[in-house]
């Protein structure tokens, strides 16, 4: 329903309500008929507006939204430098064997050997 059509709905309701009540208190019997169905005839109509807007209301809405999203690459590629744990000497590809799934890293300088592990991304 049309706001405005709603508002105007409630509008004649309302004045219909304050009429009939003007009738009802005038008080005789021809007058507190008409006040009363006056009065009756107000309330439907705001119940009616009221009961339409609820179900509009009720009803799921579809909005629509647009969002502007910029995808940029990563950082900058940095080679990354293998150096021994003990020592910190450099390693190079020959000094790393996969043994049973793992890398191992042999230091050519001071024999340490140890585990290459994959350093989380956080
Ligand atoms: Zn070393």
């Amino acid at each position: 329903m049309n706001k405005l059509v709603g508002a105007l709905i409630t509008f004649v309701g309302i004045c219909l309500v304050l009429l009939g009540a003007i009738f009802i208190v005038a008080w005789s019997v021809e007058n507190l008929v008409t006040g009363a169905v006056m009065v009756l005839i107000g309330a439907a109509l705001m119940y009616y507006v009221y009961r339409v807007e609820r179900i509009e209301a009720a009803k799921p809405k579809l909005i629509s939204q647009t969002y502007n999203v910029t995808l940029s690459g990563s950082g900058a590629m940095l080679p990354k430098d293998m150096v021994c744990k003990s020592c910190g000497a450099p390693i190079a590809d020959k000094d790393i064997t996969a043994v049973q799934g793992g890398l191992m890293a042999k230091c050519p300088y001071c024999g340490v050997v140890f585990a290459l592990q994959e350093a989380p991304k956080w």
